[in-house]
């Protein structure tokens, strides 16, 4: 049992290592530098970095967030991307242990991680990642079940890029405006590929769900700092009325509940009609449903 362990932790400081370099291509792809060079510097005052500079996650305690050189604050993005490849490499391990499988999902999560900190920062995501994914989730489908596992990779990517889409252009009759960009259909595409026709299903609902979590509190936030204290009023309503639904349930409750849901969705669309959602933050939404899928399905 003891090589297990070991390898284990040879895996998390692989998984650290590589969380370096996915923060460099990261800031490459965003800046449209090469990867290989030039060599690593400061970003703020282009100072080439000495090599301690560069270890995982100690270098940032060690400088204490700051560049050794000009002082300027280094991102919290470099130490949380390789703490998070770790953790996703370490668990990977665990679950699949030694397999092909693990090299596979060790692959994608790579993906997942470098495009979820590109759209989170400046809603910029390459394309290309996600389709080597898609290529890959197909060949790994042929590989494990032959035949079935090509043509329900196939009808899961076409599935989610049809899904998607729907979706997206359901925003020009509310918005005028996508209501997603098109690197989630990508990205989606790729899910679908990897998970096939049925095991993408519950990707793309909990996906739903983490981005409605991360979304609603988002929008009643900024709702109230703009002084719409209506919106928010008409929330809490709801939230009241849903309580006390759920402790007494009886017709009156129940036709207040309605009410209340319909004032607050009539609401929230009109503010939806003026743009104040423009970005539904679908990649990281994705990256999480799909890591819970990998945890519970495979
Ligand atoms: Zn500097």
């Amino acid at each position: 049992m003891d090589w297990h362990y070991y390898i284990l932790f040879w895996v998390c400081i692989a998984g650290l290592c590589l969380g370096s370099f996915y923060n460099v291509v990261i800031l490459r792809s965003l800046s449209n530098e090469s990867i290989v060079f030039p060599p690593s510097k400061c970003p703020k005052c282009g100072h080439k970095l000495y090599a301690w500079h560069n270890i995982p996650v100690l270098s940032y305690i060690l400088l204490r967030g700051k560049c050794y050189f000009c002082k300027e604050k280094i991102s919290i993005q470099y130490p949380i991307v390789e703490l998070l490849t770790m953790v996703m490499f370490g668990l990977t391990f665990l679950k699949f242990g030694i397999s092909l499988k693990t090299l596979f999902v060790l692959i994608w999560v790579s993906g997942l991680i470098i495009m979820t900190v590109t759209d989170l920062k400046e809603k910029v995501v390459d394309c290309n990642i996600a389709i080597i994914m898609g290529v890959l989730g197909i060949l790994y489908n042929v590989i494990a079940y032959g035949w079935r596992g090509l043509g329900l990779s196939l009808l899961g990517l076409l599935g989610c890029v049809i899904a998607l889409e729907l979706f997206a252009r359901s925003g020009y009759p509310v918005a005028k405006t996508r209501a997603m960009g098109e690197a989630d259909t990508y990205v989606a595409g790729a899910l679908g590929a990897i998970f096939g026709l049925y095991g993408v299903i519950p990707v793309l609902l909990y996906s739903l769900i983490c981005s409605l979590v991360i979304i609603i509190p988002i929008f009643f936030y900024k709702k109230f700092k703009n002084g719409d204290r209506m919106i928010c009023f008409s929330a809490i309503i709801f939230g009241v009325f849903t309580g006390i639904y759920y402790y007494f349930p009886s017709i009156i409750s129940l036709a207040l509940l309605a009410l209340s849901g319909v004032y607050l969705a009539i609401r929230v669309i009109k503010n939806i009609g003026r743009g104040d959602v423009n970005y539904f933050p679908f990649v990281p939404a994705l990256f999480a449903g799909a890591v819970i899928c990998f945890c519970t399905l495979i």
